[in-house]
């Protein structure tokens, strides 16, 4: 397959599409990014790398986070997790109130903000330090020990974060938060703000594709089953309120943050890595999202 030229074509027939998406700007910080990057890394199960445009161009990952610390709240509390946070789409958009309502505090699922809140909590009551754990697993991953936090971002997001505070509170008020909610947002938003680019990306994701083990280092981060169904929750929730158009569009497990990120699995065979700054209205990258649809029609391989 020759994944290089499959790239070079995507980048010129999604170019034009970069202006069409709005780049958030709810957290200021963002709103600076330019709208017209665009970059996108392959990295295969067996190590080779492809990549065109911005790929090695860092940028804020976001939601992209929340993959890392599932796996880590897994690693922590296994399936009693599965108390505190559903495994079923939202059908709302990622920072919704209403549904946590309705359902007595426990979030649809781990990657909508109310569930990454959660994932935050039982990381912040299994480790001295959160911050420090999640950037040395994320480090471990794409063998970046420079991979780190934008504070800017990450002040920005504190700042302008009514919505997620609400959200943290909410939880709390029906006990399902143990640690201190400025604690718990304060984790959230450094998480969020962690810089890396496509390429870390592709290679950071590799886990998933490689059952769990970390090929870097040979640890095992999950259990076959986990990795089958992280991916899995990836596919039904890792786009939040898109999850059915981009599972029919692209049709892989994927994580996207309103960074204009998007990271995408092929179990067995590739991880891909895309950015541009341009939203859709759901909040994932537009020109970002067809990218990916081009990549599994071109290479015409995809998980269907
Ligand atoms: N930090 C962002 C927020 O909480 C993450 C949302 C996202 O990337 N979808 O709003």
């Amino acid at each position: 397959m020759d994944y290089q030229r499959i790239l070079d074509e995507i980048e010129q027939e999604v170019r034009p599409f970069t202006s069409q998406g709005r780049v958030a700007d709810y957290i200021p910080a963002l709103a600076r990014v330019p709208a017209d990057k665009f970059g996108m890394a392959v990295e295969t199960v067996e190590g080779e790398t492809f990549s065109v445009g911005d790929a090695a161009e860092a940028f804020s990952i976001q939601s992209i986070s929340k993959v890392f610390t599932l796996t880590m709240a897994l690693q922590f509390e296994g399936d009693a997790l599965w108390t505190r946070v559903g495994r079923e789409p939202s059908g709302n958009p990622f920072n919704s109130l209403v549904q946590l309502e309705y359902e007595s505090g426990i979030p649809r699922n781990p990657f909508i903000n109310a569930g990454a809140l959660v994932l935050a909590d039982v990381v912040l009551t299994h480790t001295a330090n959160a911050k420090a754990s999640v950037l040395d697993f994320v480090r471990a991953l794409c063998a970046r020990s420079d991979a780190g936090y934008d504070l800017d971002v990450a002040r920005s997001e504190r700042d302008w974060g009514d919505r997620n505070a609400a959200l943290a509170h909410f939880l709390k008020s029906f006990g399902n938060l143990h640690n201190d909610v400025d604690a718990v947002l304060d984790a959230y938003v450094h998480q969020c703000s962690l810089v890396m680019n496509c390429l870390d990306l592709a290679k950071a994701f590799q886990y998933l594709a490689h059952g769990g083990v970390n090929p870097l280092t040979g640890q095992r981060l999950m259990t076959p089953s986990q990795t089958k169904r992280t991916n899995a929750l990836m596919l039904t929730c890792g786009v939040y309120d898109a999850a059915g158009d981009f599972a029919y569009r692209v049709g892989l497990p994927g994580k996207s943050g309103v960074g204009g990120g998007i990271a995408a699995v092929m179990p067995g065979h590739w991880c891909v890595a895309v950015w541009s700054p341009g939203l859709n209205a759901q909040g994932n990258s537009l020109a970002g999202t067809q990218a990916l649809e081009l990549f599994t029609t071109k290479t015409g391989i995809s998980i269907f």
